[in-house]
């Protein structure tokens, strides 16, 4: 659905993706969950013993495992900008950015969005969105794109 579509209120957010890949290459962590690591070594043809030694690490906070990324900050599945593993990718990663903005629309400051959320406002698929909003709708700010 194009974002101009969209429509909120009580509804979910269904912005599309534009592909651009600009949330795989932000610093940061894709966690993975068990069930998520099945998937994705099935889908890779992998041992999940592999698939864990070789592309997962502990997370900062050390409650759990997050995909392997690069020295430039991008995820190690992200492949001439597409998602190798798309079939299979983390629940965070399909979640995004839809499942942000249900959370904070209408609920947070410019300046904390700004703040809080960089990665959020530099997706093209959000840009897209705010910038069918009247200025200052939602208490969101009206502002060009950022992405990198
Ligand atoms: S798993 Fe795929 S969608 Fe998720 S961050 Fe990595 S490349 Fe992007
Ligand atoms: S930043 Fe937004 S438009 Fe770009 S790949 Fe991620 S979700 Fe899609």
């Amino acid at each position: 659905m194009p974002p101009e579509e969209k429509e909120h209120g009580s509804r979910p957010f269904q912005l599309a993706c534009e592909q651009c890949g600009a949330c795989c290459r932000w610093p940061g962590e894709v966690r993975v969950s068990a069930p998520e690591i099945s998937a994705l070594a099935s889908h890779l043809k992998m041992s999940e013993q592999d698939f864990v030694e070789s592309l997962t690490r502990l997370r900062k906070d050390r409650r759990g495992l997050a995909l392997v990324e690069r020295a430039n900050h991008s995820c190690i599945f992200l492949e001439n900008n597409q998602c190798r593993v798309h079939e299979a990718k983390p629940i965070q990663c399909r979640d995004f950015p839809n499942r942000w903005m249900d959370h904070l629309w209408g609920r947070i400051s410019p300046d904390q969005l700004q703040r809080l959320y960089p990665m959020l406002l530099g997706c093209p698929a959000v840009q897209d969105f705010l910038q069918t909003q009247p200025p200052g709708d939602q208490g969101l700010p009206s502002m060009g794109r950022t992405t990198s």
